[in-house]
């Protein structure tokens, strides 16, 4: 990449050629208070320490370097003590694989040789990031292919912010010096709807969205990063005051005799906890609105009455409803409601007044679609009957 020939600035530092401890840090992920104590813990002086970090800051998350040599506004041998202390470092893409329909899903690595999936959905004129937040899942929602998967670690918040970095990379979206300035996203909009229970991993979760929407780097608004939670009821507030993003619930049934059979957690937080929570939530507002998933499944939840219990139960929630076709995957214990019955069902929630919008299936010929992910490498895996027995089927 050609970057522009910026003023070397020329101050000059003692520098503490020591190494932390364990190594190098690597410095993605970081807040902007942690790397500027870091800068300063391996030795820049505090009274340059705002300018270094607007600096590395502005190289790592605007311009997408990943090489201090390339830092051109900072002097040599501060470029060396970056070199000496720090790392630039993002999960290693191991294999991409790009649908019919353009969707692109990424085999992704991290440290310890885990492997999570991230998934690019493009749309006229904008695109959605799906990522990860953690490899596998502790919960197991029993028409979810993720919560089979046996082993599970929470990603750290560089791992998180990794995924929107090496999709910028792979879509070449890192602004090109001296170009117009691009209003046009690629990825326009990210949502963490991969792998993992994202409230379960909060304070990643949270440092990884505070970076990713940071002004003077990848600047994405905070409406347009979506978090979604299966209803882990105790850090939903913390979820608006702390990360301020758009919340969408996993919602899925209509009697807790259901719910507890398809979102487990259910048996912890019942139904009526879960829309106390909601109708609690501190940014809830028309142009706000909390979005309820739902995935169909056929003769389990997708009765007429279940559209109308539906209506009633979420009553005075701004809220829209996407319906989410069942997505299988090998050995999945259910089937996709028909078609018919998905738009009869959508045509009652409709008229109740909510926006009732059907998820097209994106990446389905590379088991990209909702709910099909899971790191092909992790062979230890639940067997049919632990998935029934966990159903309670
Ligand atoms: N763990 C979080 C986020 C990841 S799942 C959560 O459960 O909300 C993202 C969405 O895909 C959730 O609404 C989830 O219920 C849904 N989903 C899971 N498996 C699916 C499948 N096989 N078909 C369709 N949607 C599925
Ligand atoms: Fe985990 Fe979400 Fe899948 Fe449930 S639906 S097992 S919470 S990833």
């Amino acid at each position: 990449m050609n970057l522009p020939a910026a003023p070397v600035t020329q101050d000059v530092l003692t520098i503490p050629r020591k190494l932390p401890e364990g190594g190098k840090t690597n410095l993605i992920g970081l807040t902007r208070e942690q790397l500027r104590a870091a800068l300063i813990a391996a030795g820049t002086p505090e009274r340059q320490a705002k300018m270094r970090l607007g600096q590395v800051w502005q190289w790592v998350y605007h311009w997408g370097v990943r090489d201090f040599g390339a830092m051109t506004n900072l002097a040599k041998d501060y470029r060396a003590f970056l070199d000496a202390h720090f790392t630039i470092e993002i999960p290693q893409v191991v294999n991409r694989q790009v649908s019919a329909d353009g969707t692109r899903k990424y085999l992704v690595r991290i440290a310890g040789g885990h492997e999570v999936e991230v998934v690019y959905i493009p749309e006229e004129n904008r695109g959605t990031l799906c990522i990860s937040s953690q490899v596998g899942c502790t919960l197991t929602c029993s028409f979810c292919h993720t919560g089979t998967q046996k082993l599970v670690r929470n990603l750290t918040a560089g791992e998180i912010v990794g995924q929107v970095m090496l999709a910028r990379d792979d879509l070449n979206e890192w602004p090109q010096p001296g170009a117009p300035k691009d209003e046009t996203r690629l990825v326009s909009n990210v949502v963490l709807m991969g792998m993992g229970e994202p409230l379960y991993n909060f304070d990643a979760v949270r440092d990884a969205m505070k970076v990713v929407r940071d002004d003077e780097g990848i600047a994405l608004g905070r409406r347009r990063i979506t978090l979604s939670t299966s209803g882990v009821v105790p850090e939903i507030a913390r979820c608006a005051e702390e990360i301020g993003c758009q919340l969408a619930v996993s919602f899925h049934a209509t009697t807790d005799e259901v719910r507890d059979r398809l979102v487990p957690i259910n048996k912890r937080w019942n139904i009526a906890t879960l829309l106390g929570a909601l109708r609690d939530y501190p940014r809830l507002s028309n142009s706000e609105r909390i979005t309820f998933e739902y995935v169909m499944l056929k003769d389990v939840n997708d009765s007429d009455a279940d559209a109308r219990r539906l209506v009633k139960l979420i009553a005075g929630i701004p809220a829209k409803i996407n319906l989410i076709p069942f997505n299988e995957w090998p050995g999945s214990p259910y089937e996709r409601s028909d078609w018919e019955r998905i738009e009869a069902f959508a045509d009652i929630i409709y008229k109740a007044g909510y926006a009732s919008p059907i998820r097209t299936p994106r990446g389905e010929d590379i088991m990209a679609a909702c709910g099909q992910l899971k790191s092909a490498t992790e062979r230890a895996r639940k067997s049919r009957a632990e998935i029934a027995a966990e159903a309670g089927l």
